[in-house]
């Protein structure tokens, strides 16, 4: 079989943020202290070794830049400085930008320019829709969002943007399928995938081989920021459809972020108190790290590194001021904040879900889940 090589690949992944892979030699250290790291996938190592010789196509059926989480035990061991942490998460940008078709990827990657005029685009549009579609009077007595932007509108635009996130993030994953799984993807029995579920969720819930890193307090970080990220996306995306009945529930019951101020201890003002605690944590924990370059993850930042971070941090600083606003009965704060903070909240998910580093929540389960797939079937197969 003919193996194509892609002269240019290192230039293309220098472009993704790769610095220091040119100084690898090869000794392996990288590789024998990653705890993630086995005989059959041997990372960082092996992926770095297909840089340097332009194999493109190997790389992109690869799934161990999936498997690792960036603990950084290989970066702190590498005799030569080659950063081989860095250069995993390099591969996943690289990943994420060939598995999306619409090239929008690459871009929002590759260029700090473009992901911040892209982000003010979305963002300047939002606030625009918001100002057109206001309602005519709104309430000046009380804090009362539906005065201004009513339900079912706000409903129906959740709606449409929860479908066409969907769809562009469903596509992009079956691509990372057909690319890690080759000619095997058909050629597995359906039950096989069927049986092997159970992985996918175990791996999206509980990030657990993040666990076997010997930094643990990475772990607890990560996992905060997920799942303080996916219980607001549930609740904005999800539950905002406000209206819809659905299995007997009034889903207006349950809206978040929206008029009705809940108990103390009603689920969806402690959901939202949950994930405003760990939203806020694990992002000033990850941004002071990147400040003081306190370990080897936080050396190298990418610019949509920070990016994501500060989006995350302004949507729940801007989240918890509408929440006291909302308290205090205070009308005009609760509506300019409401403003900003769908203008900040708005591109965060249009963009980072589909096309980059909130991508990866797919992805990385899905690799995880193919690969216990691929193992029971070599296991029935009875191949070594
Ligand atoms: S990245 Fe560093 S530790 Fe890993 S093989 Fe290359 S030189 Fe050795
Ligand atoms: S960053 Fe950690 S998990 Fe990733 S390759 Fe290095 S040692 Fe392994």
């Amino acid at each position: 079989m003919s193996v194509k090589v892609d002269p240019n690949l290192m230039k293309d992944l220098k472009a993704f943020g790769l610095k220091d892979a040119n100084k690898c030699m090869q000794c392996g250290n990288c590789t024998a202290v990653c705890p993630l790291s086995t005989p059959e996938s041997p990372f960082p190592r092996k992926l770095i070794k297909y840089a340097q010789m332009g194999l493109k196509d190997k790389i992109l059926k690869s799934p161990e830049p999936w498997l690792c989480y960036y603990c950084g035990d290989c970066s702190d061991t590498c005799p030569r400085g080659a950063d081989p942490g860095e250069a995993m998460m390099v591969m996943r940008r690289y990943l994420t930008s060939q598995y999306d078709w619409t090239g929008f990827s690459r871009r929002f990657y590759t260029s700090e320019k473009f992901e911040i005029i892209a982000i003010s685009i979305v963002g300047i549009l939002i606030g625009l829709a918001l100002w057109i579609f206001h309602a005519g009077n709104p309430n000046m007595e009380h804090a009362y969002l539906n005065s201004v932007w009513p339900a079912p509108a706000i409903e129906i635009a959740d709606i449409v943007m929860g479908t066409i996130l969907s769809i562009l993030l469903l596509s992009n994953t079956w691509r990372c399928v057909r690319f890690t799984m080759g000619d095997l993807l058909k050629k597995i029995p359906l039950e096989i995938y069927i049986t092997q579920a159970k992985e996918l969720v175990i791996h999206f819930i509980t990030q657990r081989k993040f666990g076997e890193c010997t930094d643990r307090m990475q772990w607890i970080v990560h996992l905060l920021i997920m799942t303080g990220y996916s219980t607001v996306f549930m609740l904005v995306v999800v539950f905002l459809a406000g209206g819809i009945h659905v299995i007997g529930l009034s889903w207006d019951k349950i809206m978040f972020q929206r008029d009705v101020i809940y108990p103390f201890f009603h689920p969806v003002r402690l959901l939202g108190y949950y994930a405003t605690f760990a939203i806020l944590y694990g992002t000033t924990y990850a941004m002071i790290g990147r400040l003081k370059k306190s370990k080897p993850q936080y050396k190298n930042s990418h610019g949509t590194d920070w990016m994501f971070l500060i989006l995350l941090q302004l949507t729940t600083l801007t989240g918890i001021f509408i929440h006291f606003t909302r308290l205090l009965d205070w009308p005009m704060p609760t509506y300019v904040l409401y403003v900003i903070h769908l203008m900040v909240a708005i591109p965060m998910l249009v963009l980072e879900v589909p096309f980059a580093k909130w991508a990866h929540l797919a992805f990385r389960p899905v690799v995880l889940y193919l690969m216990a797939v691929k193992e029971k079937y070599k296991e029935q197969k009875g191949i070594a």
